[in-house]
């Protein structure tokens, strides 16, 4: 069994992304990152992301909105960033409070800022394999992940777990990629799947992106799979200061032994998450309006 370090090949595109960053002349890439409210996991997020930025050259632009912000004041926020020129992608931090239609300000995002790759046509593009778009960063980073690990998707059965809009269909639609040369046979897998056992068997790389811990057992996995865990679940452990872990969608321990290769929890998706947003934001400075 090989481990997959997200942590190490995330630093590898790092250093990649500050040199493409010093290379680029007059005004440097900026980010906007749009917090509204204090959810403990999205203020981590965020600084996170903020922290990153800097460490390759991108300018970070960090917006606290008050929690009580409406849809149409949020939209208007939106709508001033979409037309600073000084701004090339924006991200609103995911879950937004509740009334807040999350979808419609997604969609407000202007597609060519869209660093996120949730707009619709982002995804139509992604679906239509037009690499002008952007794809959404954990998906993005899966494929990184694999072609870093000398994982060759062609002909393999990639089975996917979990439809969200966020991972589930993005990853299928890269792993099924033509041009890209991705070329995988994908199987996506969600909770009205029937046996979902006899499905996760036949996989040659199994993507788990469900947010149940533990999910996937040994019994569930082929000898000499792929598993790439995509979960990210608290559970209680009182031997931790916080109380709590971090643990994925696979029963780490028990499945680990079975697989050729695998992420763990932390240090394995999760890294590559922000990374793949620098990318893209990188690229967004280069592309201008012109996606
Ligand atoms: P969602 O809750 O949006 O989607 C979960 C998906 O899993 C749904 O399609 C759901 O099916 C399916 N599902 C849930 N329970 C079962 C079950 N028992 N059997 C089969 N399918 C099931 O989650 P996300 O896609 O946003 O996130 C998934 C996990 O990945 C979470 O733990 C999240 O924290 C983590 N994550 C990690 C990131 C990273 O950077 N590492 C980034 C984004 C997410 P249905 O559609 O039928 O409801």
């Amino acid at each position: 069994m090989e481990l997959i370090k997200g942590n190490d090949i995330a630093a590898t595109i790092i250093a990649e992304l500050k040199a493409e960053v010093a290379a680029i002349s007059g005004r440097k890439p900026c980010l906007a990152l749009v917090r509204v409210g204090d959810d403990p996991a999205s203020v981590s997020y965020v600084k996170k992301k903020e922290k990153t930025a800097a460490e390759i050259g991108v300018e970070s632009r960090v917006i606290l909105p008050p929690v009580d912000i409406s849809q149409a004041e949020l939209e208007k926020l939106i709508d001033d960033l979409n037309a600073d020129e000084t701004v090339d992608g924006i991200l609103v931090q995911s879950p937004l409070p509740k009334p807040l239609d999350e979808l419609a300000i997604f969609r407000r995002v202007s597609p060519a800022k869209d660093v996120d790759g949730f707009h619709t046509l982002n995804l139509g593009k992604l679906a239509q394999e037009d690499a002008t778009g952007f794809a959404s960063c954990t998906p993005a980073g899966i494929m990184e992940l694999l072609g870093r690990s000398d994982v060759d998707l062609k002909g393999k059965h990639v089975v996917v777990l979990g439809r969200s809009l966020i991972v589930g269909k993005p990853i299928a639609l890269l792993a099924l990629q033509k041009k890209a040369g991705a070329n995988g046979t994908v199987t996506i897998c969600h909770s009205a799947t029937k046996d979902l056992p006899s499905i996760t068997r036949l996989a040659d790389v199994l993507i788990a992106a469900i947010g149940r811990a533990h999910f996937v057992t040994a019994d569930m996995v082929k000898e000499g799979a792929v598993v790439i865990d995509v979960g990210i679940n608290r559970i209680p452990d009182a031997s931790r200061k916080s109380g709590y872990r971090l643990v994925g969608d696979v029963d780490f321990d028990n499945v680990a032994p079975k697989t050729a290769q695998i992420t763990p929890v932390p240090g394995g998706v999760g890294p590559m998450t922000v990374a793949m947003l620098m990318k893209n934001t990188v690229k967004a400075r280069q592309q201008g309006t012109a996606a």
